[in-house]
């Protein structure tokens, strides 16, 4: 059986105490849902609230992500973040590939590897990120693409670390548009994801790789979506940023 997993990505939203208050709020909300042990629930914050969030969340179910992280140990790598400083500030996961990261910063399948490398060097849980964008789904490539992929953002992972990760599938078109892919269009392509995994570390270990679909999701999707075969949680953008719906689509799902 896996764990489900739901992570609220707040991307470049919320200030130190705009954080502090919503996890203050939401440990209140989680503490009324029943069996809410049953998963892990995981608020993927801005590097800066990082630690104040470690110091106030101890003991609590809520665990900690970052948003990125730097490939390279140390050095001269200005504004950036590596994997030690993120695990120290407190942080369990790390989001790596993330679309935006793709589009905007110029990541690549191979940074994608480097990265997914450092954070599990590190003891920090990669959510590896992937999706096509709209003119790919039309063109009927999504299983390709996504295949290449997960192939290269996890070359040269061992199967034992390769169980430590999450995969995200989120198709672009569906980030922060209010579109979501169909549930079985969504498994569909997190069960392929899964045979890829199959093929590269052998079914049982594929089997304990916990495989979420991020796109839109909300209180009113999750249940569906949760209720496929081959999805086990959801990477949550915009519906993570208030605790009320946060709280609401964990109790859903
Ligand atoms: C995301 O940022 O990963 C995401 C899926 O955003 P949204 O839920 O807003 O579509």
């Amino acid at each position: 059986m896996r764990k489900p997993i739901l992570a609220g990505n707040w991307k470049m939203f919320k200030t130190v105490s705009q954080a502090l208050s919503y996890v203050e709020h939401l440990e209140g909300l989680l503490a009324e849902i029943q069996g809410v042990e049953a998963a892990d629930v995981v608020i993927c914050a801005p590097a800066t609230s990082l630690y104040p969030l470690h110091n106030q969340l101890e003991g609590s179910r809520i665990k900690l992500g970052a948003q990125n992280v730097h490939q390279a140990e140390e050095g001269a790598y200005t504004g950036e973040s590596s994997a030690i400083m993120l695990k120290d500030a407190g942080a369990n996961y790390v989001i790596i590939g993330h679309s935006e990261r793709r589009q905007y910063f110029g990541e690549t399948d191979e940074s994608v590897n480097a990265k997914t490398q450092q954070a599990l060097k590190h003891g920090l849980l990669p959510i590896v990120c992937v999706g096509e964008d709209l003119d790919q789904r039309n063109q009927g490539v999504t299983n390709t693409l996504v295949e290449s992929q997960v192939r290269a953002a996890f070359s040269a992972v061992s199967v034992e670390d390769v169980t430590r990760c999450v995969v995200a599938y989120e198709p672009i078109w569906a980030i922060g548009t209010g579109m979501t892919a169909t549930a079985q269009d969504a498994n569909a392509v997190c069960a392929h994801i899964r045979t890829v995994l199959s093929d590269l570390y052998g079914k049982a270990a594929a089997d304990q790789i916990r495989i979420q679909y991020g796109g839109s999701v909300k209180p009113d999707n999750i249940a569906e979506l949760m209720s496929q075969s081959d999805i086990d949680g959801a990477l949550v953008g915009g519906a993570s940023l208030d605790p009320g719906s946060f709280s609401k689509l964990v109790k859903e799902a």
